[in-house]
């Protein structure tokens, strides 16, 4: 039978989010990578997910992210998301929607339940820049999204100093006229981050953006997870999100990540208090929860 679980901080554990792959097909500035250093390592087996998952679920896991790389490059994500849904009230993906045309109605079919798509510009040079790829292959990811059953579909854009920052705007309309929840992100400092140039240079506090949205909004709720503030402004839903420095962010978090290796990872910005699966998941399982420490 399911019980519920807390770490020493009186944190209940209640989300799973894995990392499947390291491999991207994008080349972000800003990507952490899901504080994982990009050492070469065995890569976490659909058995392994699977068990996790199952154990995870013994102890009030009710939530799964399958995140990245890219999951969608995973040849057997649409196996492994059969196989976890039945064990699951809600299981999403982390994508930056490339591939999401071609790969949708098998996700649905395998019991999928909804999406995040990362997208941070609308602007096709400053999309080319800022990860290699090409704006109108991830909108029309989003089109697939939001014509399927998934729902509701989320866009995340992580904030960028003189990047995007004059797009928010834009971004709250594109949500509002597309029935997507925005998700405003701060740019985290992890040490997997690719250049630490770039944070100091694209970092931005996010203080006048929610300014801004307090002063528009309707009504504000407070999320359980993280206690992340959810603005509505008129039919647009607006969460923001940010870690840094952030004590209430932590002590309110709720997720325990795995990595592409095999691992529990108690935290996204602390590498080193992994736990390795090890042949006894179950104990690697509590040992990691134990190591659980808000960040900040
Ligand atoms: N490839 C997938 C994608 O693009 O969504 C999944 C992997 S990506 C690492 C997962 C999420 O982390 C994305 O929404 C991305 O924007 C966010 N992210 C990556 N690096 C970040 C950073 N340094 N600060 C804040 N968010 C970041």
């Amino acid at each position: 039978m399911a019980c519920s679980i807390e770490d020493k901080y009186g944190r209940e554990i209640t989300n799973l989010r894995f990392s499947l792959t390291q491999t991207c097909n994008l080349n972000c500035i800003y990507c952490h990578n899901e504080g994982e250093n990009g050492d070469e390592c065995n890569l976490i087996t659909q058995e392994e997910v699977i068990e996790a998952v199952k154990l995870g679920t013994r102890y009030g896991i009710k939530k799964v992210k399958l995140s990245g790389g890219e999951p969608l490059l995973r040849p057997d994500l649409t196996e492994i998301i059969q196989k976890i849904s039945p064990h699951l009230n809600d299981v999403s993906l982390t994508t930056n929607a490339i591939l999401l045309p071609q790969k949708i109605d098998e996700l649905c079919e395998a019991g999928l339940d909804r999406v995040n798509i990362s997208l941070d510009t609308l602007n096709p040079e400053t999309y080319r820049e800022l990860t290699g790829g090409d704006l109108k292959k991830a909108l029309k990811g989003i089109e697939a999204a939001e014509q399927s059953k998934l729902f509701p579909v989320k866009i995340n854009t992580v904030i960028l100093d003189n990047i995007n920052t004059n797009e928010i705007q834009d971004f709250i309309n594109y949500a509002k006229n597309n029935d997507i929840i925005l998700q405003l992100i701060e740019y985290h400092d992890t040490n997997t981050l690719k250049n630490q140039k770039n944070y100091s240079q694209y970092h931005y506090n996010l203080d006048p953006i929610e300014k801004t949205l307090t002063k528009k909004a309707d009504k504000i709720k407070t999320r359980k997870m993280h206690h992340r503030k959810k603005y509505y402004i008129k039919n647009a839903e607006i969460e923001v999100v940010r870690p840094m420095h952030n004590t209430e962010f932590c002590e309110n978090c709720t997720r325990l990540r795995v990595t592409s290796c095999g691992e529990f990872k108690p935290c996204l910005m602390r590498e080193d208090n992994h736990v390795p699966f090890n042949g006894n998941m179950e104990k690697s399982l509590l040992k990691a929860i134990n190591q659980r420490k808000p960040y900040f």
